[in-house]
């Protein structure tokens, strides 16, 4: 790990040296949200974001790709899908970077999804802390995830108005912080702005129901029969929003299209779906094992937290708030969380 110092002034200078490389991805306004979409002029880049609608991780698994395309009738033509310009993902916060670390887990394991591992594997990452909680529904003081070491090149620490303290995790990371000429080693003064930051930022970033992952666990697990996901689905409309916006929700289907092109091939494509949609648990006999509201709302949590747990030892939940800032019913993770650890979180 190396520190570095990034002048803000020369932010858009390094963007600008970045998008020779990459194609870079980053926080920007569009009417009443934010997403991460392609930043063709830097004085767009907005770093002070409430949470995306969309989660970063969702740039290396775009809705709609084309897996492949093939030859009717003919098994084996298949062609790889077209190369595309690696992506440099910039200013994502540190929940969604651990969101993109529990993707990499899932996507990266064997057998490794190639379509993922291609972009993902040619990215280059700069994460930035949050002063204070971004979202009023997030839970990343509980989840410990307002920090992070995980996946990020470069970590931007926005120390005051001046200038960012940089860590470079990765070599390639540091390489590029040389390279730009941009970057000046920290000097002591900037670690004690850096103290400045973290003591502010341990000020503002409360736990709200104080349970450790395992703990919390336990909990979700003991839950199953509980009246609870009866009366938190109430409201559900099924529409499955709470999984599309969610950083570590992972479903999903394919579609063949054979309305054939031009050069006669069909296109296997990748859609994302969702736990919470009334159709996602029916099979081709017309059964649907998880047809209640109630049961779908359960095993969404008890894929983050006990599923995860089994499988990863970590929780699926890196706490970003967005399934409850985003559900039209407000249905609310933090609620949920706070009746199981007996410390009632409620909202407006
Ligand atoms: S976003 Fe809310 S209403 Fe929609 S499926 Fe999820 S919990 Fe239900
Ligand atoms: S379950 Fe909700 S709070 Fe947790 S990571 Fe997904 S969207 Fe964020």
């Amino acid at each position: 790990m190396r520190d570095w110092v990034l002048e803000r002034a020369s932010l858009p200078s390094f963007i600008d040296f970045l998008s020779k490389r990459w194609k870079v991805v980053a926080p920007q306004r569009r009417n009443e949200i934010h997403e991460f979409r392609e930043l063709e002029d830097p004085a767009d880049l907005c770093l002070d974001y409430p949470t995306t609608m969309l989660p970063p991780s969702r740039v290396f698994l775009p809705d709609g790709e084309v897996l492949y395309r093939f030859q009717p009738n003919s098994p084996g033509s298949a062609a790889a899908a077209a190369e595309e310009r690696p992506i440099a993902l910039f200013g994502v916060h540190t929940c969604d970077l651990e969101g993109i670390s529990v993707m990499d887990e899932i996507y990266l394991a064997a057998p490794i999804d190639r379509a993922y591992a291609r972009r993902r594997e040619g990215a280059f990452i700069v994460g930035i802390e949050c002063a204070g909680p971004c979202v009023e529904e997030n839970l990343c003081a509980d989840k410990g995830t307002n920090h992070t070491e995980r996946v990020y090149d470069l970590l931007l620490h926005p120390v005051d108005e001046k200038r960012f303290v940089v860590w470079g995790r990765t070599n390639r990371g540091n390489d590029v912080a040389e390279e730009s000429g941009l970057f000046r080693p920290a000097t002591h003064q900037d670690h004690a702005a850096l103290d400045d930051f973290r003591a502010a930022q341990a000020r503002m970033f409360r736990p709200k129901f104080g349970l450790r992952p395992d703990e919390l666990s336990a909990r979700v697990r003991a839950s199953w029969d509980d009246l609870l996901w009866v009366a938190q689905s109430r409201l559900c409309i099924s529409c499955g929003a709470c999984n599309v916006v969610c950083p570590t929700c992972h479903c999903f289907t394919t579609r063949d299209h054979l309305p054939i092109r031009e050069d006669g091939l069909g296109e296997r494509c990748r859609y994302w779906t969702g736990c919470q949609l009334e159709s996602f648990a029916k099979v081709a006999s017309g059964e649907n094992f998880r047809e209640k509201k109630s049961q779908r709302l359960r095993h969404r949590i008890f894929k983050k937290e006990v599923y995860g747990m089994d499988r990863f030892g970590r929780s699926g939940c890196v706490g970003c708030g967005r399934c409850g800032h985003f559900c039209p019913a407000d249905i609310r993770l933090v609620e949920i969380f706070g009746q199981l650890s007996g410390k009632e979180v409620t909202y407006a």
